[in-house]
């Protein structure tokens, strides 16, 4: 009787086997597990195709392989065009060996009837998990008799810089030569291949215990299967709990903040949680008064949101580059009083900047403090903002001077038991103010809103959607200025309640 035909493997498929063998089961086996992509994901794919063109851009006379004539064709086509001298290069040609099945971005032809492999990524550096993704392809490429002079990796430069007119693609990328790393790895892929084949061979899931694998080097679809929700309280909320103390723990059969005994040894952080949950309680520092009557009025809420495309949209930027597209602010000029809000909203896809920075400038005036939630990322986009707009740079750095972090002060100041380990504000505000909270809005997350952003100034949307995308978007930022005046206010009425520290 003749073997069974091997297991039919992808590039992708064999990756995820090296990431984790139960993934790779539950691709093949359970796809019905899955999460549902998120709306990152899929701009996240839109984006590698974008990149993939641009990369193909840099071989001129290439030649595309479509997949339009089914498996058979597209393994058939690539012979054709790997003899035809006069075809440079050949793009998402598909390849088969042993039931291994590669499509490989680029395939470059070198003089002697050789060829370079080139694998594309959007990334600004090589990860190791690439290594995996080129080798597999070396395996396949070499099984089926081409005479390969290298195998490299394609990535963004993160150093180009757009001079807005025409994207440069022998500048954008770069081309790293992995070939040693490659031939080194090698003897690893058949061994791979093996045991993937062995672990989809099985009736059930491969035993595989969630760990750091589940996120690394990419969010695994399949983690609520094997990462149940820990319950309210888990000790995994402690802040910087080290996984030997955490390992202790669950030896003593410990899992919520509330069962760790007395003077069992925890840092200072974690003793104030521990505190906060034991008692369920707030927990306030002693100083929380005298800091915040150092704060002087009239008081800035600031918040930025920006887009950071891999390929850079307008002239200065590099990948990666933020576009800042929306602020909000809300202005306080005096302890009690009323605030005023002010909004600045791209509404198209033109180069946003010189009107962010003028509208930002004339609303923040010239003193007053600005406060922000992580304060580092609004003073980074002014810096790029400062760079890009030299003639600026003095009246950016006075913004910068003024700028003031709200997150370090929370977490220095306060903890109550509903933060779950986290100062984010979507934590913070909901637990000091009650009735406020982000649920139930459009757009809630920071990525969302850049993401929103771009479909609503590119994408083909009609005139009711694109409204009701620009007041999500004005929303959220608004909420985001909002929560940081509410907590302040909540902050000072807390100090006001209790002299020293302790729980409220
Ligand atoms: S959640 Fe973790 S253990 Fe489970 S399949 Fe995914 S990577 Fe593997």
């Amino acid at each position: 009787m003749p073997a069974p035909a091997p297991i039919r493997l992808s590039k992708s498929k064999f990756v995820t086997g090296v990431q984790c063998l139960k993934r790779l089961y539950y691709q093949v086996c359970k796809p019905e597990l899955a999460e549902q992509p998120d709306e990152s994901l899929v701009a996240r794919l839109e984006q590698g195709n974008e990149v993939g063109l641009l990369a193909q851009s840099r071989f001129p006379g290439g030649v595309f392989v479509g997949t339009e004539q089914g498996l058979e064709g597209a393994l058939a086509q690539p012979h054709c065009l790997l003899d035809d001298s006069s075809v440079p290069a050949i793009f998402e040609a598909t390849f088969q060996h042993q039931g291994v099945l590669v499509r490989v971005d680029i395939l470059q032809r070198r003089p002697g009837n050789r060829w370079r492999l080139i694998e594309v990524k959007s990334s600004v550096d090589v990860k190791e998990y690439h290594l995996y993704d080129v080798a597999i392809q070396t395996h396949v490429l070499v099984g089926c008799g081409l005479d390969l002079s290298s195998s490299c990796l394609m990535h963004l430069n993160r150093d180009y810089v757009y001079d807005g007119r025409q994207y440069d693609p022998a500048e954008l990328f770069t081309i790293r030569n992995l070939t040693r790393q490659i031939w080194k790895l090698g003897a690893e892929v058949p061994k791979l291949l093996k045991s993937e084949r062995k672990a989809l061979a099985l009736e059930h899931p491969p035993d595989i215990a969630p760990g750091r694998h589940c996120s690394e080097p990419v969010p695994c679809e399949f983690y609520d299967c094997c990462n149940p929700p820990v319950p309210e309280h888990h000790i995994s909320f402690l802040p910087r709990l080290s996984d030997k103390k955490k390992a202790e723990l669950l030896d003593q059969g410990i899992t919520l903040i509330q069962e760790i005994p007395e003077g069992f040894s925890l840092t200072e952080n974690q003793l104030r949680v521990w505190t906060s949950v034991k008692t369920g309680r707030l927990w306030v520092s002693n100083d929380l008064a005298r800091e915040l009557s150092r704060l002087k009025y009239p008081i800035y809420f600031m918040d930025f949101e920006t887009l950071y495309p891999a390929i850079p949209r307008f002239a200065g930027m590099r990948p990666y580059s933020h576009i800042p597209f929306q602020w909000s602010v809300h202005r306080q000029m005096s302890a009690g009083s009323g605030l005023e809000h002010f909004e600045f909203l791209a509404e198209d896809e033109k180069d946003p900047r010189r009107a962010f920075l003028d509208s930002l400038s004339d609303v923040l005036a010239k003193r007053g403090l600005i406060v922000a939630y992580n304060a580092a990322f609004e003073s980074q986009r002014l810096s790029d903002l400062a760079h890009w707009m030299p003639e600026c740079a003095e009246k950016i750095a006075r913004i910068q001077a003024r700028l003031w972090d709200l997150w370090p002060f929370v977490k220095k100041h306060v903890y109550h038991p509903q933060f779950q380990g986290s100062f984010s504000l979507k934590a913070v505000l909901p637990a000091l103010a009650p009735g406020f909270s982000y649920e139930g809005m459009e757009v809630s997350h920071g990525d969302e809103a850049g993401l929103a952003w771009d479909h609503m100034v590119r994408g083909d949307l009609d005139f009711v959607v694109r409204q009701r995308m620009k007041s999500a978007l004005l929303a959220y930022c608004r909420q985001d200025t909002m929560a940081m005046a509410t907590v302040i206010e909540r902050l000072k009425a807390l100090a006001q309640a209790r002299g020293g520290a302790g729980e409220i």
